[in-house]
């Protein structure tokens, strides 16, 4: 899995950071994970190609995660995607997006289906599923959960000891009992299960249920922060880098990335110094920083 982030920036876009949006790609999947303005031509500078967007997650209608939505649409259209695009996002997802394009002269999109989500399994694909849970912001909003399912792998030493080669292998990885050479071979006695990962991306919100379980066991949280504590005067609904860690470390996430960073923070440093005092393996995002998961 390669997560390339591709706008790290809040309301107002920087000369260093666009507005949200985040690429996980997994085995030629390409999932997005909200599109702000400009993001087609993120695509281009990080050398990725639109059309090979797969399904659109937007967590909510706020323009700093959307604007680029009619964007990308055409850009996938002009590189030549001939399915069906999916996308997701909070209830009033169908009407946005239709206006959003009624609103144009140019007609001629790709296929696309919008689906409207609030809570619990929204993809159950090959191998992996994605979860929504609802947020607490200004409008509706959702964070999502890429949850790798658990793989079986062979117990290379008990199936040499029962001689097992070939195709068989394969089979038995599957969770499917085998006959070899007339003997019962059950899948559970030559493998092992490991478990798959958990990867969330909890987007603009205050602190609420719906964040503590995305953020719950996660392999790696992606999470807003969008000031630190030097704001004292509470005047949007938007977590501090200093909440992003407490929910990281109420959640028991491995590692922690904080983005939505205000364009206040001129030097990431100052804000990485701050959430270095909540949370230990944490890192802020930056445009087309790409992370191994
Ligand atoms: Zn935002
Ligand atoms: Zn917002």
């Amino acid at each position: 899995m390669n997560i390339t982030f591709l706008g790290t920036g809040c309301m107002q876009p920087t000369t260093k950071r666009n507005h949200s949006a985040i690429l996980f790609s997994h085995k030629g999947e390409n999932l997005l994970f909200d599109c702000g303005e400009g993001t087609q031509r993120q695509f281009r500078f990080a050398g990725l190609k639109p059309a090979k967007v797969t399904r659109i997650f937007i967590t909510h209608w706020h323009g700093d995660h959307c604007f680029g939505l009619p964007g990308m649409l055409s850009a996938m259209k002009a590189d030549g995607f001939d399915g069906v695009l999916e996308i997701y996002g909070p209830k009033g997802s169908k009407t946005y997006v239709k206006h959003m394009l009624k609103g144009l002269a140019y007609r001629s999109f790709i296929n696309y289906k919008v689906t409207e989500v609030s809570n619990g399994k929204i993809v159950d694909a090959q191998d992996y599923v994605i979860e929504a849970h609802p947020l607490k912001h200004s409008v509706s909003c959702v964070g999502y959960s890429f949850i790798e399912k658990d793989k079986l792998r062979i117990d290379v030493k008990k199936a040499a000891k029962l001689e097992l080669s070939g195709p068989v292998l394969g089979e038995l990885q599957k969770g499917k009992n085998v006959i070899f050479n007339d003997k019962k071979i059950m899948f559970k006695d030559v493998t092992y299960a490991v478990k798959g990962k958990k990867i969330s991306y909890i987007a603009d919100t205050v602190k609420c249920p719906g964040a503590s379980r995305l953020a719950k066991d996660c392999d790696l949280l992606i999470c807003e922060g969008t000031h630190c504590d030097d704001i004292k005067e509470r005047k949007y609904m938007h977590l501090t880098v200093r909440e992003a860690c407490e929910i990281a470390t109420k959640g028991n996430a491995k590692k922690l990335i904080v983005t939505h960073i205000s364009g206040r923070y001129k030097d990431s440093k100052d804000v990485l110094k701050e959430a270095k005092k909540y949370f230990k393996k944490v890192a802020i995002a930056e445009d087309f920083m790409v992370v191994e998961a």
